[in-house]
């Protein structure tokens, strides 16, 4: 081998004795402990972690080196070299990458920077169960090294410093850290883990090498391991393999996506998943392509099985890196995905932009919009794959019938429900964000409805479902799937057996605003407006409702009268059954859910009354006529309409007074 510097074998004597004592800000050592105590049935992850970290600093340090290529010293070579020590009971990670310098191993392996991370300490819930399956999804990075080590030794040097500004860290992995500054001659990180008492089985180079083997083939750098022999053991003693100072690279070294697919297995698409993500779950899907077109590129793309902790962050970066021609050039690309599909993970190698593109650059590439539409479009296929494997779908969809199940259209099995599940909320933003893909996206959208509480009514099912004469698709937006079911406004519907669906996404009000219609079919509100049901309701009905209306005129002016600070107009309604009134928004206005929500969020609601609707059957409004108590049964009336749709009266303790009154 070439490179044959030790990396590892640095350690000067400290001449400047300049130790400072640190502590763990306070999420760190709580991680810690997580880690710890949580993650020791599955140890061997902390090879993976620090390996993907070496590989960073090596992207990193190319990175920097493509403005400034003396950063590169006299060590042309970005590898990554992992040894052990079966006395000393070490295992070392050695990069020559970027490395850190004092103050960024302080601030670096200290604290907690990333705000994904600090999200999720503030999830935890105390309970040791319920925390370690949370940090499963979750990765742990550097911190990793405490599974299978009591103390880990980190000895760095930031390329560019000269070689007394190297840095030593190291800490037992509880409260505190110590560091000092020391002489190092080479560049990059090394790291040396001495292992617990139950993690001496990784102090064995088969071991280490099938690790890497299956966490770390597709890193693109080479990890090299020192060569091993077999020597006989002397005066009856036992022979054992030992190491002959020669280094051999056990990687593939070449990055998976520039691999053909067919030479890709699934299990390393999924373990490449895994190191780029730090995710311990399999991904739902991946898809794999070199794109020729107007632009050249390699997409990699994968929908993960669960969202992350901070998905409802808009802020949020994308998951999807930017390589130009191989080299790393940006994390969090957010310029290769639209935001609702900010939950894609993946790489993108670009064959035709500068490697010196920022990325303000990004916003402005024509290179770049070909390559997010092409991103985005490939991810709605995907789901739209996964959607028609998904078991509802292959009953409900009709001229679909799959007579042939392939083994992988079973895996797909159940696969979009539960993307749909995680993410269904952060697709319907792409109704408003994404015009060019409203039709492909309304298609992938879910809900429960009046008669499938689960949610995976397609408007396409629902369609299928439609009575005859039937001229609208009817929903019901509300707080929860409880108080949609029983909102009086459904009860004409439910009588009829008209299929309603019911929404309780937060951002179904706002994203209904931008799907006025399906296939030709328009989505109405049945809160919303006056109830038309067009040719669903019949000429005996029609004339009763005008009937009961005419002799019912002159309640409703002397309710409309009474209650003329609170609605803006009172009027005889078929929607009802059971329940004497219900509220209704105009035509136009925002829903009492929306306007509850901005409400609570110290926004300022535009200013509209509602309507009451009165039901002249039911026995209550029946009872209005001549009623001395007319007044007060006026405003129960309305006070009652806002509590059955989750709302609160505007004064409860008058409410509550006139109920009394009316009890007594
Ligand atoms: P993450 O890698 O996800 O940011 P880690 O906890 O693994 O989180 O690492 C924290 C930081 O420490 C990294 O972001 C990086 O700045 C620094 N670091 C870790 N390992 C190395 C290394 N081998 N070389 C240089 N810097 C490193």
């Amino acid at each position: 081998m070439a490179h044959a510097a030790r990396l590892h074998e640095s350690h000067q004597m400290d001449k400047m004795n300049n130790k400072q004592t640190h502590s763990f800000q306070a999420e760190v050592a709580q991680l810690l402990h997580l880690v710890t105590h949580s993650l020791y049935s599955n140890k061997e992850i902390f090879l993976r972690e620090l390996i993907s970290n070496a590989s960073d600093a090596c992207d990193k340090l190319r990175f920097e080196a493509l403005n400034d290529p003396s950063l590169y010293g006299d060590q042309p070579d970005l590898q990554v070299r992992v040894s052990f020590d079966k006395q000393a009971r070490t295992i070392t990670i050695a990069d020559t990458g970027i490395g850190m310098s004092e103050q960024e191993a302080i601030d670096h392996l200290g604290t907690i920077a990333k705000s994904g991370t600090r999200d999720f300490m503030s999830k935890l819930s105390g309970d040791q169960k319920a925390d370690s399956q949370l940090i499963g999804q979750f990765g742990v990075g550097f911190y990793s090294g405490f599974i299978v080590a009591d103390k880990i030794t980190v000895e760095s040097r930031r390329a560019g410093l000269p070689a007394n500004e190297g840095v030593r860290w190291v800490s037992g992995g509880s409260g505190d850290f110590e560091v000092e500054q020391i002489e190092r001659a080479e560049r990059g990180t090394s790291i040396t883990l001495h292992l617990r008492d139950d993690a001496q089985e990784f102090l064995n180079a088969w071991k280490l090498k099938q690790l890497i083997n299956k966490y770390s083939d597709h890193i693109s750098l080479p990890i090299l391991m020192e060569k091993e022999e077999w020597k006989e053991g002397e005066n009856d003693q036992p022979g054992e393999m030992v190491a002959t100072g020669e280094w051999e690279v056990v990687n593939q070294a070449s990055a998976l996506w520039t691999r053909p697919k067919k030479d890709i297995t699934d299990e390393q698409y999924i373990e490449f998943y895994k190191a780029i993500t730090h995710d311990n779950e399999a991904p739902l899907s991946w898809s794999h392509n070199r794109v020729e077109g107007n632009t050249e590129y390699t997409q990699l793309l994968y929908i993960p099985s669960h969202a992350p902790m901070d998905l409802w962050n808009r802020d949020k970066k994308a998951g999807v890196k930017l390589y130009v021609k191989r080299v790393f050039i940006m994390d969090d690309a957010e310029a290769l995905m639209p935001t609702y599909l900010r939950f894609v993970k993946g790489v993108i190698d670009s064959a035709d932009l500068p490697l010196n593109v920022s990325r303000e650059l990004l916003q402005e590439s024509r290179d770049v919009r070909l390559i997010r539409d092409g991103n985005t479009r490939r991810v709605l296929s995907m789901l739209e794959d996964l959607a028609k494997h998904d078991k509802h779908d292959a009953m409900a969809t009709e001229g679909d019938v799959v007579d042939v199940v392939s083994e992988d259209d079973k895996a797909k099995e159940g696969k979009y429900t539960k993307f749909y599940t995680e993410f269904g909320a952060v697709l319907k933003e792409g109704l408003g964000e994404d015009f060019s893909n409203g039709e492909r996206i309304a298609k992938l959208l879910r809900f429960a409805s009046t008669t499938s509480d689960a949610v995976v009514v397609s408007l396409a099912d629902y369609k299928a479902r439609m009575k005859e004469g039937q001229e609208a698709i009817y929903y019901i937006t509300a707080d929860t799937l409880a108080a949609a079911k029983n909102s009086p406004q459904l009860e004409v519907f439910k009588k009829k057996g008209i299929e309603v669906l019911l929404m309780t996404d937060r951002v179904d009000e706002w994203a209904l605003n931008y799907l006025t219609e399906f296939d030709g079919t328009p989505m109405q509100s049945v809160a919303k407006g006056a109830v038309d049901l067009g040719k669903l309701q019949d000429e005996e009905e029609k004339k009763a409702a005008q009937e009961a209306a005419e002799t019912f005129k002159p309640t409703l002016a002397k309710l409309k009268e009474a209650l003329k600070n609170e609605v803006e107009d009172v009027r005889v309604t078929t929607r009802l059954v059971d329940s004497p009134a219900c509220i209704v928004v105009q035509d136009g206005g925002i829903s009492s859910q929306l306007a509850r929500m901005l409400k609570q969020a110290g926004q300022p609601i535009p200013q509209s009354k509602p309507v009451l609707e009165v039901n002249p059957e039911h026995p209550l409004v029946k009872k209005l006529e001549g009623s001395v108590h007319f007044n007060d049964l006026a405003h129960i009336l309305f006070d009652q309409a806002l509590l059955a749709e989750g709302g609160l009266p505007e004064d409860p303790a008058a409410y509550v007074r006139r109920v009394n009154a009316l009890l007594v």
